[in-house]
């Protein structure tokens, strides 16, 4: 009935999971399994599965109105009203239905206002899944660098209208500005890449490319989809006191319930207006009322609880600190990596600043610390190269339990 027996291409990893409930930080499979939940939908659940909070702002969205397709509701103008307050890049901000949708709206307004063709992306970021950013995510080393699109139609132009720079390393990006002059529209990058673990920038690299696209003349987009919420109320930006020229979200910004959003300065996001502007926004569902319940309900709950980011922060650094320890003891080729309640564990030697430092890593290691997690009831994603996430239901003597299993797992890989 569905292809492959799941909803995206990226959740078939061998036989797919049937899922029952969901409650805090575990979900329940339909042969009774409980699993200590770290992929959190790849980083939508925020709060935790089912946030009472979260739930009651979207039950009483439904008894409100539901969506007419035209005009705005109560609740549009409140959460963008929260955003602008709270993200330092935003002055105007439109809700999506997803990431991708925003990613997408954020390159054409881009190109709209620059006149320009090309985009820069670096090797390892994803943005979603539209042709326009669909390539060099994950490669294999021979393909890294290369023309890598992630899937069959898409056209050679789109492809070849994404330029691919190295993150943390801004030479690679100053040469593709020199390369093609007048031509780039955008550099769009994950703050920290999270979907090849975490690599975190350096303040020189995060500086270097607001300068370098404020000289050329190039929109700076921070593609916040994961980082967004997550690590600071403000995004990351927040945290670098770099302020980008778009901002996108999705994922957690509505604690799983369906949302995204574009986000910037006001002369850019006017040429979003209908009346007034110049660049195509429309969406049936964009501004829904559940989606922007959820968001806002997240975002308030947030706002009120900064002990969130204490206590996920706290033990994301106590997983990386617990996972170098046991590095340490066990004599492994691994290094721990992560932001706040974000935390990967590379099976390489430090440094890894960027992807070509992940050429190092041994996949199939990450991949069995990954399933052997899984098979012991700690939920990870089971593919190479991906983060695992604190959620705020997580609680100190889980963290202490995964540590423990992990040390067990790592013990088993390293006689293997
Ligand atoms: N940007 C980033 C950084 C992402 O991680 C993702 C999803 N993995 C997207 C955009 C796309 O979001 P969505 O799946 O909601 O379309």
């Amino acid at each position: 009935m569905i292809p492959g027996g799941v909803n995206s291409s990226t959740r078939y990893i061998g036989e797919p999971y049937a899922f029952v409930a969901a409650d805090g930080a575990y979900v329940t499979d339909a042969d009774g399994r409980r699993y200590l939940d770290y992929h959190a939908a790849f980083g939508a659940i925020l709060l935790g599965h089912n946030a009472p909070v979260v739930n009651e702002a979207v039950r009483a969205a439904m008894d409100g109105v539901d969506l007419t397709g035209i005009g705005v509701t109560e609740v549009e103008v409140a959460l963008a009203e929260r955003i602008v307050e709270i993200i330092p890049s935003a002055e105007q901000m439109i809700a999506t239905m997803s990431g991708s949708e925003a990613t997408a709206q954020a390159i054409r307004l881009a190109r709209a206002v620059t006149d320009r063709d090309l985009i820069i992306k670096f090797q390892g970021g994803f943005h979603g899944w539209h042709d326009a950013v669909a390539r060099n995510v994950i490669s294999a080393p021979d393909k890294a660098y290369g023309r890598d699109p992630l899937s069959k139609g898409i056209l050679d132009q789109a492809v070849d209208a994404t330029l691919i720079a190295e993150f943390n390393d801004l030479d690679s990006v100053v040469e593709l500005f020199d390369r093609y002059p007048d031509r780039i529209a955008a550099v769009i990058l994950e703050p920290i890449p999270h979907n090849v673990g975490a690599l975190v920038p350096t303040k020189d690299f995060a500086q270097g490319l607001r300068d370098v696209t404020t000289e050329r003349g190039a929109i700076l987009v921070f593609d916040e989809v994961i980082t967004g919420f997550r690590h600071a109320l403000g995004g990351y930006q927040e945290v670098l006191g770099i302020v980008p020229d778009i901002t996108t979200f999705g994922k957690g910004m509505a604690n799983g319930f369906p949302i995204g959003g574009v986000a910037g300065r006001r002369d850019l996001m006017e040429h979003f207006n209908g009346r007034t502007g110049d660049v195509l926004m429309a969406g049936t569902f964009n501004g829904n009322p559940v989606g922007c319940a959820a968001a806002l309900a997240t975002i308030d709950h947030l706002a009120s609880n900064p002990d969130f980011y204490t206590r996920t922060h706290g033990f994301g650094e106590r997983m990386r600190q617990g996972l170098a320890d046991i590095v340490t003891e066990l004599d492994i080729e691994a290094t721990p990596a992560g932001f706040g309640g974000v935390f990967a564990l590379y099976f390489c030697k430090a440094p890894v600043l960027g992807y070509r430092d992940l050429m190092r890593n041994n996949d199939t290691a990450y991949v069995a610390f990954h399933r052997g997690m899984t098979g012991r009831g700690f939920l990870m994603l089971p593919m190479s190269l991906k983060r695992n996430h604190v959620c705020g239901a997580h609680t100190s003597e889980e963290i202490d339990r995964t540590l423990e299993a992990a040390r067990d797992v790592l013990k088993e890989l390293r006689t293997t």
